[in-house]
């Protein structure tokens, strides 16, 4: 008789964007006609950028066209988007070759997939609060889990612990859902360790593009020593709006081996066997963004998700309402303020000024006591809700 994997009955039920939605719907319900402002969502709101349609629009002619059709293209991404990736990293000062940079079609599907380099015996550490699928997908695999609790007192950027020694161990910075994000010494620190115990850090870069100060690293291979303990996962998601689009990419690093196998030679093996790449029309659109102009635009999009974000720190500020997040990420994390607790808090602020954010509690238990704004928005509604907020705590 067949045997399911048993550890999907090991997972805890996600209530938290569940529990969202159907408090939305309640108040709807008995209000009807009344706009929330949408502060809870990790959704863009803003289209992709001309560059990028032009381009988009012209592979689809390609394909019309018997001299530039596309077929299948190469598992490990085409050659023209990898060549443009690794010279988008050159030009902050990390070399890479091209063959260690992957195309993917997001970081989720990535963030999943890579998991197969990994003996299911191997623990993982989780900073937490936490983006919830570093969890669920361990847990799927088997695997023990290592949870490093993060709050105030480290402004929700811990350093590595003896007491928490894993193998495979997760950062994401500019972190979901804290906006907290490590500086080079702290990087640093997490490196040391893990080349002190054969760790393999995944580094969660999803949110690179809203880093504007530029002594933070936006990449893990700014830090000496990460080519032999460290894979590094992005996506234009959140950089040029690609939620729906979907484009990513994965930098494995010739360096990175443990007991003789390399884990880029695994990777190309691995995507050979389980994809046939990503859409060239898609990865045409992905280059766009990496062009001049792109950049320009993109960045257009990502200083308007910005000022959100600060119209949101400037209200807390005010308030004298601790938080983190906001300037180098599009999540701000706030203290519940008056002791309240995030289901409460988010109760309150929904029945009271009609804003919707996201309970602290969603993401682990030390994130109860916290709350998470994002900035993905509209700036109307984003002035809205911040002069409601100023309104109900003053
Ligand atoms: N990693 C983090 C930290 C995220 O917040 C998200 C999406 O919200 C992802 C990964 C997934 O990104 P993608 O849309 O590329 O799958």
């Amino acid at each position: 008789m067949n045997k399911p994997n048993m550890h999907y009955a090991e997972l805890k039920d996600s209530y938290l964007f569940y529990n969202i939605s159907q408090k939305i719907k309640a108040y709807l319900a008995e209000h009807e006609g009344t706009h929330l402002y949408r502060m809870g969502i990790g959704d863009v709101s803003r289209p992709l950028c001309d560059e990028v349609i032009k381009a988009l629009h012209g592979a689809v002619d390609d394909q019309a066209v018997q001299e530039t059709f596309h077929g299948y293209m190469p598992e490990p991404g085409a050659p023209f988007l990898r060549k443009t990736i690794a010279d988008y990293y050159a030009s902050r000062g990390v070399k890479l070759a091209e063959d260690e940079v992957f195309v993917s079609s997001g970081a989720s599907d990535e963030l999943g997939d890579i998991l197969d380099l990994f003996d299911r015996e191997n623990s993982a550490l989780v900073i937490e609060p936490a983006y919830p699928a570093y969890v669920d997908a361990n847990i799927i695999a088997g695997r023990k889990i290592v949870h490093l609790p993060a709050g105030r007192e480290n402004r929700f950027l811990p350093e590595p612990s003896e007491d928490a020694v894993a193998d495979i161990i997760y950062i994401c910075s500019p972190n979901n859902p804290t906006g907290a994000v490590f500086n080079k010494t702290q990087l640093k620190a997490w490196v040391d360790f893990a080349n002190a115990h054969g760790s393999v850090i995944l580094f969660d870069a999803a949110y690179e593009a809203f880093i504007e100060d530029e002594t933070l690293p936006r990449s893990i291979f700014e830090i000496e020593g990460a080519r032999t303990c460290a894979i590094e996962i992005c996506s234009l998601s959140k950089t040029a709006g690609f939620t729906g689009t979907r484009l990513g990419y994965t930098v494995i690093p010739k360096d990175l081996e443990r007991m003789g196998l390399k884990f880029n030679d695994m990777w190309v093996r691995n995507r050979t066997t389980k994809t046939n790449g990503v859409s060239y029309i898609i990865q045409r659109g992905g280059a766009a963004v990496f062009t001049p102009e792109g950049r320009r635009q993109i960045m257009e999009n990502i200083r308007y998700y910005k000022n959100n974000a600060r119209i949101l720190t400037d209200t807390l500020d005010e308030l004298g309402i601790w938080y983190t997040g906001g300037k180098n990420a599009p999540y701000v994390w706030m203290q519940c303020p008056n002791g309240l607790k995030s289901w409460e808090l988010f109760d309150l602020l929904l029945n009271k000024i009609q804003v919707v954010g996201t309970p602290g509690e969603g993401f682990g238990a030390c994130g109860e006591g916290y709350f998470r704004f994002s900035s993905f928005g509209s700036v109307e509604d984003t002035t809205e809700a911040a002069r409601r907020i100023k309104e109900l705590f003053k």
